[in-house]
């Protein structure tokens, strides 16, 4: 006889709240060796190809920051939440984004991370001016070595660019820069490189001050070098079924 729903729930809980803790105490230890304040280290659990239940479970368990990175899956788990009764979580977009989905996703969340061309200001504009209140966005910093195709993110010296672009556009709110470290690469040396895009972003713009990098493998060099905010998916849900 399988488990009862109630029981799976109930285990499944019990899994997320030990991976939970398993996550937190690395932040705290990482934040602490690098004499840093560990509160200062938000906790975004990336919920990517998991279901609405979990995330329930997760808000139950404290969690008030997710994750996404496809418009199709994101949109549609923020409106089955939405119907479970899960407000005042906060919805972080990590994906790359299409110009024409841009509009669409400015729409339902809270926070864009992937901000990385100028052609995506308008469409997050208007998205956000369509919803009537700001949208928080972050400019993905592109960590590969110089010359190379940058598929996913701004390459560094076009960042300022950016800043100033963001800055003239209305309904739109620059909270700082994001970054994946490159694959196959200590990811040490990339996260300072961020350090530094971060510090002149800071320069620009001094409320500019997030700092978005660290996965389930990484978040102790991100945090060493300063990472405000770390997106762990893995590391608390399981490992996906595919690799995204
Ligand atoms: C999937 C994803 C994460 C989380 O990755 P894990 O290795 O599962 O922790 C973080 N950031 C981005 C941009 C992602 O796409």
């Amino acid at each position: 006889m399988s488990a009862a729903p109630d029981a799976r729930a109930e285990q499944r809980r019990d899994e997320l709240r030990a991976n939970l803790a398993t996550v937190r105490a690395r932040i705290d230890r990482a934040a602490t060796d690098a004499g840093r304040d560990p509160a200062d280290v938000q906790l975004i659990v990336v919920t990517k190809f998991f279901p609405a239940s979990d995330v329930r479970l997760l808000a139950e368990l404290g969690v008030t920051a997710v994750g996404e990175n496809r418009h199709q899956e994101a949109e549609q788990k923020v409106h089955e939440c939405a119907e479970l009764g899960l407000t005042g979580l906060s919805w972080h977009y990590i994906g790359g984004l299409q110009s024409n989905k841009a509009a669409a996703v400015a729409r339902y969340v809270d926070v864009v991370h992937s901000l990385d061309r100028r052609k995506l200001v308008r469409p997050l504009q208007r998205g956000a001016h369509d919803r009537g209140r700001d949208l928080e966005v972050l400019i993905q910093v592109s960590l590969d070595p110089p010359g190379s195709d940058h598929r996913h993110g701004a390459p560094p010296e076009v960042v300022p660019e950016l800043v100033e672009e963001v800055a003239e556009a209305g309904a739109l709110r620059l909270r700082g820069v994001m970054a994946v470290a490159p694959l196959g690469e200590d990811p040490r040396p990339a996260f300072e490189r961020l350090a530094e895009v971060a510090a002149q972003v800071r320069s620009l713009d001094p409320s500019a001050d997030w700092i978005s990098a660290g996965m389930s493998a990484d978040l102790e060099d991100a945090v060493a070098c300063g990472a405000t905010h770390v997106r762990i998916g893995s590391a608390v849900l399981g490992p996906r079924p595919a690799n995204r």
